[in-house]
């Protein structure tokens, strides 16, 4: 039997060129060319979105194949070659590095995986994972990129998982923009769905399968196993040549990086995180059409923000009231001298509603009509009667609530990849991942 390797690499890609993913599908063709045999799709793992030195979608990749033994140095060399070669390794934030662990992933580096995905690990821990698990680790510029690398090698996903073909366009036409025919696109989203999901925003009717940037890839489909994600691409009209195509298994739409913390007050900054408390004061709409509230439990309060792109979910966040018990999903953001922390809303849950009391003024006793406050203490007068009645006071009226218990979240263009959509609950995979179809990447 050959021994099986696990291979993760990060940090190849900048704002301005590059693509992880994209390094994967060339070593996918060079490894099965070697003979290598894959014992697993390609993992993509999304680490925590809300570490503030990464830029864009904070994605690590792990190839997981068995290879002769005398295959080994040569796969190796091949592997950093390729990332060495499709690396901007000129940009100053990024660090490629590529880490490989031979046999079984051991549960501490799950562990540490699980860490890297839901907080933040420093490079010594990366280092000292390295070296209690006999991970070999090459950085080609920084050591930092090893921290992603090892993370993807642990993230084996034997929980929740998705699966997402990826194709790619061939070096002449990506800096042209992409002519994928969106009808085609509606088509695969009303064949497919729910089995895929994010395929197009239904607010807007934006097409989310192609990025807009320059990378390589031309479109993603998400869905929940390798053959739905095979037939939707059977469907959508790239209107170009495809360089090639890959399904990866990835933490993608799975939540991976939220999990509770026990108090408001240990919800730290650049963490993603559920926090469970009473809305404390009413929302209410800044400059540039964000929406904040604070939520509040015994340990303290924090700010919870739904930004202006997460369009019509701020409508459900401004019907909260003082008293409404909600879970806040969402990314910690370090607060400033005169500000605590933020928490970015990702989605929310409403748990229970409190009463809603709104006060009206008095009616006049001879008219009917409201009457208007008199002053400050001063009880309320009709104008039209000319009455005055100094103890007259408000009156409280229990206004019917708009808000549902239950779950609310941001249209699909404005989901982070890891965001579980809703059409994803109850959809929660166990165990380990489907085995390789035929094919699961081309050429
Ligand atoms: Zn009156």
């Amino acid at each position: 039997m050959s021994p099986v390797l696990h291979v993760g690499i990060d940090d190849t890609d900048s704002p301005r060129m590059g693509c992880t993913t994209y390094i994967a599908a060339l070593l996918v063709d060079e490894l099965t060319n070697l003979g290598c045999t894959f014992v697993d799709y390609p993992n993509l793992v999304r680490l925590n979105p809300n570490v503030p030195w990464k830029t864009r979608g904070n994605g690590a990749v792990c190839l997981r194949f068995a290879c002769d033994e005398e295959k080994i140095s040569s796969a190796m060399r091949t592997i950093v070659v390729i990332v060495k070669r499709n690396s901007d390794l000129a940009h100053k934030r990024t660090d490629p590095a590529v880490a490989c662990l031979r046999g079984e992933v051991p549960a501490g580096i799950t562990a540490f995986s699980k860490k890297v995905i839901r907080s933040v690990a420093a490079v010594r821990e990366a280092e000292k994972t390295a070296k209690k698990f006999k991970i070999s680790c090459i950085s080609l510029k920084g050591r930092r990129g090893i921290i992603g690398a090892i993370a993807a090698i642990g993230e084996t996903l034997q929980g929740d998982h998705t699966y997402e073909l990826i194709a790619y366009r061939t070096p002449q036409t990506r800096s042209s923009p992409r002519k994928v025919d969106p009808e085609s696109v509606l088509r695969m989203d009303r064949e497919t769905r729910p089995l895929t999901f994010n395929n197009i925003d239904p607010e807007t009717g934006r097409i989310l399968v192609t990025p807009r940037g320059r990378d390589p890839i031309l479109y993603g489909i998400r869905g929940e196993n390798p053959d739905i994600v095979l037939r939707g691409h059977g469907i959508v009209k790239a209107n170009e040549d495809v360089e090639r195509w890959v399904i990866f298994r990835t933490n993608h739409g799975t939540d991976d990086h939220l999990s509770q913390v026990p108090s408001v007050a240990e919800a730290l900054p650049h963490r993603p995180a559920v926090v469970t408390g009473k809305v404390s004061t009413m929302p209410h709409t800044i400059p540039g059409g964000h929406v904040i509230f604070e939520l509040r439990d015994g340990s303290g309060a924090i700010d919870c923000a739904a930004y202006e792109p997460t369009g019509s979910f701020r409508d459900a966040v401004r019907k909260l009231v003082v008293g409404d018990l909600v879970e806040a999903y969402g990314g910690i953001r370090k607060g400033t001298k005169k500000y605590g922390h933020t928490l970015n809303l990702e989605k929310i849950k409403v748990m229970d509603l409190a009463q809603d009391i709104r006060f009206e003024n008095p009616r006049c006793s001879k008219c009917g009509k409201r009457m208007e406050s008199a002053g400050r203490r001063q009880g309320f007068r009709c104008r039209k009667c000319r009455i005055e009645d100094t103890t007259a006071r408000k009156i409280p009226i229990a206004v019917e609530r708009e808000l549902a218990l239950g779950m609310y979240l941001p249209p699909p263009r404005a989901h982070r990849h890891l965001t579980k959509p809703i059409t994803r609950y109850g959809r929660e995979k166990k165990g380990p991942g489907l085995p390789l179809i035929e094919p699961w990447h081309w050429p």
